[in-house]
């Protein structure tokens, strides 16, 4: 799975009219989120707003912690979080054009500050709990990271950068199963290109 950054932090855009006040990432719906920070929860959101349903998660120097567009959040106001405890599921509710987490970070004086320094432990929380089951293009494609909007021209940035992999990768089976029978061989190198491409386009 390729993490995206689909709208940075301030950009406006037909979705955001006015400055995003986090970041949004592509990411499945239902992927487990873990809590990047530990403090208190102080507030969650219903689904009723634009954010969706949602939690905010007050830490310890008073800055606030927003998670949007969720599909279940699985913690209460005033409940302690611990770092890297589930606080609930990734969705596509309220304001959300496709499933994504949006995270924000609220200083204490209330203005928005840009969360993107924070961006490698969400993406890594983000996986957590997933099926614990080693992908090589997951575990490759954890490696990029892309600032980009279009779908398509995600897709094709993403063939470019995992194309020379998948050759590799394909030609390595190749030669492994060569050993055996040739047939098999191309089989498998074959089934490798498909499962590399299925891979890109199911992220
Ligand atoms: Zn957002």
């Amino acid at each position: 799975m390729i993490v995206r950054i689909t709208s940075k932090f301030g950009e406006i855009s037909q979705v955001h009219k006015t400055p995003h006040t986090g970041i949004d990432l592509a990411l499945p719906e239902n992927s487990p989120i873990k809590a990047i920070t530990e403090g208190v929860v102080d507030r969650i959101y219903t689904g009723t707003g634009s954010i969706g349903k949602g939690l905010s998660i007050q830490m310890e120097d008073g800055t606030r912690a927003i998670y949007g567009h969720m599909n279940d959040v699985s913690v209460k106001v005033g409940e302690r979080i611990e770092h890297g405890e589930i606080i609930g599921l990734t969705g596509n509710t309220g304001n959300s054009t496709g499933p994504h987490l949006h995270f924000g970070l609220k200083g204490n004086d209330g203005s928005f500050l840009d969360p993107t320094p924070l961006l490698n432990k969400i993406i890594e929380n983000g996986k957590v709990g997933q099926i614990p089951q080693f992908n090589i293009w997951e575990w490759l494609g954890g490696k990029i990271t892309e600032v980009t909007v279009g779908r398509i021209a995600d897709f094709i940035a993403d063939f470019a950068l995992a194309f020379p992999i998948i050759a590799v990768v394909s030609f390595g089976v190749y030669s492994l199963l060569g050993i055996f029978s040739k047939t098999v061989a191309k089989l498998g190198a074959l089934g490798t290109v498909f499962y590399g491409i299925l891979s890109l386009i199911s992220t």
